[in-house]
């Protein structure tokens, strides 16, 4: 039985004072003594130490947006997997569509970055997903597949990773996946990691989808065998919204 992860992607969006106004309004919908499923939220680079003091020791996981695929070094505008680690990240996004569509990140990048977030102790919800084009051409599996199996090459162990289906067609246009067109896709990515870890492995992996998720379609999103919980971008910056989301999967 795989336990459903819930991620709030705040992109950027949040100043730190409001960061830290959104981080408390969330706390306090989802209540003490919180339980059921896990959860997380990634502020922007700067809001990260204040929202994660509010964070410690409850049970809402800070995650990171991106990360780079060095220690440190001339990098301008990057951060490193180690930084986050230490400032107090659990996980850490690597490879959303954004990253791909408006800064280049490839499946090679990809591959370099969950490497090194793994090596330094950081869980990873690697993103993989089809834009409009290539699911209108019939290469969805095709596309999804290859995301897939570049982006983990060479990697041995996943049992600290989360991945993250998003069609792109899907992010930000409030057009969602039916639950069955998800699912399809879900199964698919099940079925390469059983190529390439086998059934036990593959088992224990989640497959959260993302996508235009809100209260009222994540019952049914969640419901599916292969959806493991959502990764949540627009709806999570309200937080009764967001929480309502994360009662659906628990
Ligand atoms: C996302 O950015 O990961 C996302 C799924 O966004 P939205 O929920 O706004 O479609």
């Amino acid at each position: 039985m795989r336990t459903k992860i819930v991620v709030g992607n705040w992109k950027m969006n949040n100043t730190i004072a409001e960061s830290t106004k959104l981080a408390s309004e969330l706390l306090a919908q989802l209540g003490e003594g919180f339980s059921g499923c896990e959860v997380g939220i990634a502020p922007t680079f700067p809001a990260l130490q204040p929202v994660g003091a509010l964070l410690e020791n409850g049970p809402v996981h800070l995650v990171a947006q991106n990360c780079h695929y060095e220690n440190d070094g001339a990098y301008t505008g990057e951060v490193s997997a180690r930084m986050l680690k230490a400032v107090g990240c659990a996980y850490v996004i690597i490879g959303h569509s954004e990253r791909r569509q408006y800064f280049g990140e490839t499946n090679a990048t990809v591959n370099l970055r969950v490497k090194k977030a793994l090596s330094e102790g950081l869980k990873v919800i690697m993103c993989v997903g089809e834009t409009l084009e290539e699911r209108e051409a019939g290469v969805t599996g095709a596309v999804v597949s290859s995301q897939v199996r570049e982006g983990l090459e060479g990697i041995d162990d996943i049992s600290d990773l989360v991945i993250a289906y998003e069609p792109v067609w899907a992010i930000g246009t409030g057009k969602t996946a039916s639950s069955a067109q998800a699912e399809e896709v879900h199964d698919l990515i099940r079925t390469v990691l059983v190529k390439l870890y086998g059934e036990s492995v593959a088992s224990a992996i989640r497959i959260q989808y993302g996508g235009s998720v809100k209260p009222s379609n994540a019952v049914e999103l969640f419901a599916m065998p292969n959806i493991d919980g959502g990764l949540i971008g627009g709806a999570s910056l309200n937080a009764a919204d967001f929480a309502a989301i994360v009662n659906a999967a628990r």
